[in-house]
């Protein structure tokens, strides 16, 4: 068996000793005779895997305890449609920055049910910066504002949490959760799927402050209410078990490397390695503002996009994995989670300047 460095965006590389670990409690978890994929979400074995995942996620976010935490499905695309759902019923006005592709879609959903001002858009630079805050035009009455701290696909990060005062802040943090430590009471909801610095796709998690709950508009189905899965402790239904389990064990294993302030330090060496190598090149360019640049998606161009195609090729072949650009920047995207390790990313960078000595 061998393992690559799987650089994919989403669904992402799990850190190996939690898919260890999986193995290891795959038949028979502590004694229980069974699977955690075969257990009754009610029993009280499951139970115990429910509560100290969301004990620990807690831990590690410091959530403070006028939050709930829900562990639900559907993806961070369903709450596209769950926020303005679950937070417009007296007001339909609210706020959305747009900072790149998922800011974009969420706000078609919005648009849907709400009347959406956008209250800062940075497509002109065709989504290379993010804004300042002195640049945001909020309504100052909206139900809330909407924001992707980190655009997955554009590679752009927001170096600071955009400052509402008393409107509540919505953000989509799918794919930055985790990376370091995060003031959960500037928030009024943070959602993000699991793919990508959680857990296995199917899951979605959703923080959100407790006095936000019970506001859907009319008609919104049982399941896509906050109230639902708040009152049931997301057991409404069957939750997404498995999951769950495993997300909790990705939880286990960050407390174990020393929280989010070491994974913090260790994500910013990452991506600190990877630009500079970038910078120092004529080779290789990323397009973003400094200020702006994710610590956990890079993407970046070749010189001569022709070259493409054997990059990723020559890349595959060393073990360097899932490298391509999303379809709508072009070239490279190197995503970076919590899982990939100092190690992937130095074998990544050895292998550009490699390249690029035999073809730059
Ligand atoms: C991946 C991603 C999504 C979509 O997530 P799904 O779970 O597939 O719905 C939404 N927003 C961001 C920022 C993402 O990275």
């Amino acid at each position: 068996m061998s393992r690559v460095f799987n650089f994919s965006a989403g669904p992402a590389a799990l850190p190996e000793a939690v898919l260890k670990q999986a193995q290891e409690e795959l038949l028979d978890w502590h004694g229980a005779g069974m699977s955690v994929m075969e257990m009754s979400h009610r029993g009280k074995a499951f139970m115990s895997i429910a509560q100290q995942a969301e004990a620990d996620l807690r831990e590690l976010l410091a959530v403070p305890d006028d939050y709930k935490v829900l562990f639900l499905q559907g993806g961070a695309s369903s709450q596209f449609g769950m926020v303005p759902l679950n937070l417009t019923s007296d007001n339909k006005k609210v706020d959305y920055i747009n900072t790149g592709s998922w800011s974009k879609k969420a706000i078609a959903e919005a648009k849907r049910f709400c009347d959406v001002n956008i209250a800062a858009d940075t497509e002109d630079s065709k989504f290379t910066v993010t804004p300042n805050q002195q640049d945001l035009q909020l309504s100052g009455d909206a139900a809330y504002v909407h924001y992707t701290p980190n655009e997955t696909i554009q590679g752009v990060e927001f170096p600071y949490i955009p400052d509402t005062g008393e409107i509540p802040l919505v953000a989509d943090f799918s794919s930055t959760i985790l990376s370091r430590p995060l003031d959960v009471t500037k928030y009024g909801i943070i959602y993000a799927g699991a793919q990508k610095n959680i857990g296995p796709a199917g899951l979605t998690l959703v923080i959100l402050r407790e006095s936000l709950i019970g506001n859907a508009i009319e008609g919104t189905p049982m399941m896509f209410q906050y109230a639902t899965h708040a009152k049931a402790g997301s057991m409404y239904n069957t939750p997404p078990t498995y999951g769950w389990y495993l997300a909790g064990l990705v939880f286990q294993w960050l407390k174990g490397k020393g929280g989010l302030s070491a994974m913090a330090e260790i994500n910013q060496r990452k991506a600190q390695a990877l630009y500079t190598a970038i910078d120092a090149s004529d080779f290789y360019a990323n397009p973003v503002e400094v200020k702006s640049r994710s610590w956990m998606n890079v993407p970046f161009t070749l010189a001569d996009a022709e070259l493409d195609a054997k990059f990723l090729e020559e890349a595959g072949a060393a073990g360097l994995q899932t490298l391509k650009g999303h379809r709508s920047v072009g070239g490279m995207r190197a995503s970076i989670y919590n899982a990939m390790p100092e190690e992937g990313v130095k074998a990544l960078i050895e292998f550009m300047v490699e390249f690029e000595r035999k073809y730059g």
